[in-house]
């Protein structure tokens, strides 16, 4: 467990990593099309893992119709999906609880975790009036101080668990917004690892997932960004080796709103009553960028000329 998959002659390894939590709309699909071709071209490896973690919003049928719908538009993976194809799997986070739960136990005996009793409400009673962007920084209401010695262990039936956070800068390039300093006492402040309810945490099961995976890229949406630092700093405290980081504009509609999977227009559901996917991939490589001429293309049409994603604030479709 303490070292990552090695991957053979340094292949570049991408993956997409959809919460089955709805169709995929045209934003997803560009995750998924820069993430593929980032990888393709340089003859990399592409993983398909499914992030349902949160049993209540993830269903397997979403995660059928991903898998169909990724396959339809020539997004094929290498390794990965429903099938457990390939030897890092399970490929479902549902069903990889063991791994967390060594990295947590790792983490706990590191003295680096504790046991919180806050509900939602309380954190949000007790945040700072700025924080006007909807992101809950935590108090540390329930910090312990002094932090505990090594080899510390709780119990921690009915109450989140969480990690200290330290009060300094992590400084990281992302590929396409270049370089970053986040301090997460004032970003997050200390984040959950693992919930009241024994829900993993995202911040923790991505890490773990693509470390344990040999992930050497991770293409995603710009909201995630700042998630970076969160992952990289328990990257540094398992000794991973940490990817390289490149997040995408998102997607918006023409209400200047970012693409949800409820905006039914752009939802696979909808495009594919209307159109091929040559149409679907030839039209987003154009809104894009990627091609300088809205033509029916395939994915692998664009390996030819994909060079690099060119930064740009949103996209409007
Ligand atoms: N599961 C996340 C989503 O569907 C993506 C997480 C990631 O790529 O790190 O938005």
């Amino acid at each position: 467990m303490n070292n990552t998959t090695k991957t053979d002659n340094n292949t570049p390894v991408g993956r997409y990593a959809p919460s089955p939590s709805g169709r995929m709309h045209l934003g997803n699909i560009y995750a998924a099309l820069i993430s593929w071709l980032s990888v393709k071209t340089r003859r990399g490896r592409w993983i398909l893992r499914i992030e349902d973690l949160d049993p209540q919003r993830s269903r397997h049928e979403y995660a059928r119709l991903i898998e169909d719908d990724l396959q339809w538009l020539g997004l094929s993976w290498d390794e990965g999906g429903l099938d457990n194809i390939g030897k890092h799997g399970p490929y479902c986070q549902s069903l990889r609880s063991h791994f967390y739960d060594q990295i947590l136990t790792r983490l706990t005996s590191m003295g680096l975790t504790y046991p919180c009793h806050c509900r939602r409400s309380d954190i949000l009673s007790t945040q700072a009036p700025h924080q006007s962007d909807g992101r809950v920084v935590y108090a540390g209401t329930c910090r312990p101080a002094p932090r505990p010695p090594f080899n510390t262990s709780y119990d921690t039936q009915g109450c989140s668990t969480r990690i200290y956070v330290p009060d300094r800068d992590i400084l990281f390039t992302d590929k396409v917004y270049g370089q970053q300093s986040v301090n997460l006492a004032h970003h997050c402040g200390d984040f959950i690892l693992r919930r009241a309810d024994g829900a993993w945490a995202y911040q923790l099961a991505v890490v773990v997932d693509d470390a344990l995976m040999g992930v050497t890229e991770v293409v995603r949406g710009n909201d995630l960004l700042l998630s970076s630092a969160q992952q990289i700093y328990l990257y540094e405290l398992l000794g991973y080796n940490i990817p390289q980081w490149c997040h995408i504009p998102l997607l918006v509609n023409k209400a200047g709103q970012r693409l949800s999977k409820r905006d039914g227009a752009m939802s696979m559901e909808e495009l594919r009553k209307k159109h091929s996917p040559e149409r679907i991939i030839g039209h987003l490589a154009y809104l894009t960028r990627l091609t300088d001429h809205d033509e029916d293309c395939t994915p692998t049409d664009l390996l030819t000329t994909f060079n690099t994603i060119r930064p740009l604030h949103s996209i409007t479709v």
